[in-house]
């Protein structure tokens, strides 16, 4: 979307990148269809850790970030544990590095926290707090982790027979032996859309918010429907406006507080007036580009101005609605600039 202020790197360098993707998705590939595969892998791979699906978290000099355990190690410490009380089996694939080392994550729910902080010099923290602080890449791998590992721990049962199902070695999938059903891991679509009209963009405060954060509607896709209907409903029913045009940008995995896949979308209204579903939401108002690009310099979650008043803040960085409020700013600036 931005790509014209940003400077491209070279083609050779996109021929790298794609040679070196495209083996390592055909390494996880094999990982997923062959527990043998995995197996092995798993005697060289490194381990995100969580407890009871909180990441652990470290803290260098200048950063927080997430470490990746290697077997060798992990191995050295779990030792002390006994055998019985865990399994790396029980590990789920998450990636792999560009050197095609597995990467794992394992829930050490089981172990007692406070030695295994101690053990692992670091802290099993909540996730959206991890994500907030260690932001990046990183929270992205942990989202998915946290992701699949919750699903796991969620669906252990066959729906159809009540029988306990398998984790294949990856976690790619659960089988039931008792009839053969198989159960992929889900995510739940969510349309996010930032609703504009000429200058203005519209954003909402729902009561489960942080106080003062005002972002883009959001709501689940309903069964059957495209994302362009859901989008169009959603609009209609939390602000009481008829979409004209939308367009698709982008796409984010949601982990909170169940696995969503975010579909964010922008979309144009020509009627401004406002009819809010107070039921859906607390409040909703448009904003002059000022005043969004305002609330994107305030920092979350924070205190009141010498008025009284708190002011108003969007979501951080990491959040597909941050992109979406980003987007519409500079299509403004470039707007502004080209009139
Ligand atoms: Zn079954």
């Amino acid at each position: 979307m931005f790509s014209a202020a940003v400077r491209l790197p070279s083609r050779s360098f996109y021929i790298r990148l794609c040679s070196s993707y495209v083996k390592q998705t055909r390494f996880l590939f094999e990982l997923k269809e062959n527990d043998d595969a995995c197996r092995q892998a798993l005697q060289s791979g490194s381990f995100y850790l969580f407890h009871k699906l909180s990441p652990l978290v470290r803290k260098s000099s200048s950063c927080y970030y997430s470490p990746a355990i290697n077997h060798t190690d992990l191995l050295k410490i779990l030792s002390n544990y006994g055998e019985d009380k865990l399994n790396l089996e029980d590990s789920v694939l998450v990636g792999c590095s560009n050197s095609c080392i597995a990467e794992f994550a394992l829930d050490l729910g089981t172990l007692e926290q406070s030695n295994l902080e101690k053990e692992f010099s670091g802290k099993f923290t909540d996730l959206p707090k991890a994500v907030v602080k260690i932001d990046g890449k990183d929270g992205a791998v942990l989202s998915r982790a946290q992701a699949l590992l919750r699903w796991h721990q969620t669906n252990q049962y066959c729906s159809n027979s009540g029988q306990l199902t398998q984790k294949n070695l990856s976690g790619s999938k659960r089988v039931c032996r008792s009839n053969g059903m198989i159960y992929y891991p889900q995510m739940t679509p969510v349309v996010i859309t930032l609703v504009s009209s000429r200058n203005r963009c519209l954003l909402a405060h729902q009561e489960s918010f942080p106080a003062g954060m005002y972002t883009a509607l959001a709501g689940f896709c309903e069964i059957g429907e495209t994302v362009e209907e859901a989008v169009r409903r959603e609009v209609a029913e939390e602000v009481g406006l008829v979409v004209d045009a939308l367009r698709y940008s982008g796409s984010q995995h949601w982990p909170f507080p169940n696995s969503s896949l975010m579909v964010a979308c922008q979309a144009t209204v020509k009627a401004e007036e406002l009819v809010i579903n107070r039921a859906e939401i607390e409040d909703a108002r448009w904003f002059s580009l000022e005043e969004v690009i305002e609330a994107l310099q305030v920092k979350m979650m924070p205190s009141n101005l010498p008025d009284g008043t708190l002011p108003i803040w969007v979501p951080p960085k990491f959040a597909i609605a941050h992109q979406l409020i980003q987007e519409w700013v500079q299509e403004q600036k470039a707007l502004l600039k080209g009139s």
